[in-house]
């Protein structure tokens, strides 16, 4: 078990900080005596070394994609060159100001814009807001213009329609926003229901979220006929694209009746994301609601970018300045380095890789929804439930042998979920290892589940009560807490 760096801290309580000396008492005479502290504060008094030890060891107990695959469905980990961190890294971008003034900006700010360009061409859509930091604050963003397009009109719709299968963010963004969300239900071939949809649509309806592919990894082949019977009755069709990763070169949100979309830069674009760093949740739109975006608005004026402050319609400023810049560098310098057919490769090889998994797997897991996928498909731990053993146990007992579980118990109208996606930047040779240690599992399961069931065996924590973890985040082991420095 790794000690707290509190731990390390050897003497004696008295001596957290040394008293302030002569440099720092001519420093406090400035600072009005109500701001003093009152004691001094708790820092643990370590050597360098003993510092750098510490966290290091700390990260190296941390799964990551540099590490080990990493399946996690939805999520996209794919792995994130190191190139992207050394052109973020590089000082005209890591050390600018965003209050410096705009000549000085120009190299920044065309970035922004030649960004929201890209995204604009990628997905078929008119205009980008690099603002929203993430795709669930995409979402927000995405619903406060179909509130103000509404609005417009001098329409209050109250209801925004969304698949059964959507991301938990989805229904928790319209609620968010003062909309009663509509359940939409899922086929038996696994796509939206189109004779539901239908039925629950009418003058209300403010708006559909979609996600396509779906969270299922299918592609929604009605798609047109939905958009088209979301505008009969003035709904806008949102697009969560957080399966963009998808589609890259082969099809465009855009061309398929979506008037806005997010993108996750962080899941598509090769950003490190989760513990790894902020995300990116840009949003598009067509060009009937592009007075409505955040402002500032990036622009060009001949050769010079400016900001768009005159923006009477726009749902405001979501953010301060304009959006996750490291982020978004990022993934305009990912876009740059593939280019249109390199970013037409990566769908194309998350796909192949999904596909060839999805069939390596049929054997001995149950694929509910077993046609061509896209880049990321479900499988179902229903066979292996029958002999006491769940996708949660099928999950931990990965951890085991250096695999990252994939996405279970999501999307919610699968039981036993395992959503795996492989991602394009994984090789043959990992994805055959998975299936073996898969069939090794399945073995266990067999001749012995106490090991399953028991599982994980080699991680510095067994099972952790997950609930009381989530309402209760305390870090610190109950006897840390006993100790005197802590
Ligand atoms: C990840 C994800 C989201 C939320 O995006 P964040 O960037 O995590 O806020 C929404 N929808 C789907 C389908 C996702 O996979």
């Amino acid at each position: 078990m790794s000690e707290l760096i509190f731990e390390k801290h050897s003497r004696s309580e008295a001596d957290w900080l040394p008293e302030p000396g002569a440099a720092e008492e001519k420093i406090l005479e400035r600072i009005p005596k109500q701001f003093w502290r009152k004691k001094s504060p708790k820092f643990p008094s370590v050597s360098e070394l003993d510092v750098v030890r510490h966290f290091t060891e700390l990260s190296q107990k941390n799964f990551c994609v540099d590490t080990h695959f990493y399946p996690l469905g939805s999520c996209t980990m794919k792995y994130n060159p190191k190139a992207l961190d050394a052109i973020a890294s590089l000082s005209s971008y890591s050390l600018i100001h965003p209050y410096q003034d705009i000549e000085d900006s120009q190299g920044a700010l065309k970035v922004l814009y030649q960004t929201q360009r890209y995204l604009s061409e990628i997905t078929g859509m008119d205009e980008f807001t690099l603002q929203p930091a993430a795709g669930a604050h995409g979402e927000f963003c995405g619903l406060l213009i179909v509130g103000a397009y509404h609005r417009s009109k001098n329409e209050h719709k109250k209801k925004v329609l969304i698949p059964d299968s959507a991301h938990g963010t989805n229904p928790a963004s319209a609620t968010l926003c003062g909309y009663e969300v509509v359940q939409v239900k899922t086929n038996a071939k696994g796509h939206v229901d189109l004779a539901d949809l239908k039925s629950k649509l009418n003058e209300d309806s403010a708006c559909i979220m979609m996600t396509n592919p779906s969270t299922l990894g299918l592609f929604e082949d009605e798609i047109l006929e939905i958009a088209q019977a979301a505008h009969k009755v003035d709904a806008l069709v949102y697009y969560d694209g957080a399966n963009m990763n998808a589609l890259l070169g082969i099809c465009r949100p855009g061309d398929m009746g979506f008037d806005i979309v997010h993108l996750n830069l962080h899941k598509t674009f090769a950003v490190p994301h989760g513990s790894g760093g902020p995300g990116s949740g840009p949003v598009g739109v067509k060009k009937n609601l592009i007075s409505f975006l955040p402002k500032p608005r990036i622009l060009m004026e001949g050769d010079t970018y400016v900001f768009e402050e005159k923006a009477p319609q726009s749902v405001g400023k979501l953010r301060t300045f304009y959006g996750n810049f490291g982020a978004i560098i990022r993934s305009y310098a990912y876009i740059k380095a593939l280019g249109a057919e390199g970013l037409k490769a990566v769908s194309e090889n998350a796909i192949l890789n999904a596909n060839y998994l999805r069939v390596k797997l049929r054997d001995f897991y149950d694929i509910p929804y077993d046609s061509i996928c896209m880049h990321e498909f479900i499988m179902a731990a229903t066979r292996q439930k029958k002999k006491g053993v769940r996708a949660l146990d099928i999950a931990k007992r990965l951890l085991d042998f250096g695999v990252h579980a994939p996405t279970v118990y999501f999307p919610l109208v699968v039981e036993e979920a395992m959503m795996v996606e492989p991602t394009e930047t994984e090789s043959r040779e990992t994805l055959d290892t998975f299936v073996e240690i898969l069939k090794k599992i399945e073995k266990e399961i067999e001749e012995n589940p106490q090991k399953v069931l028991e599982a994980p065996h080699t991680t510095p924590v067994n099972r952790i009560d997950e609930v009381r973890a989530a309402r209760q985040p305390d870090l610190r082991y109950s006897e840390v807490r006993q100790t005197p420095n802590s």
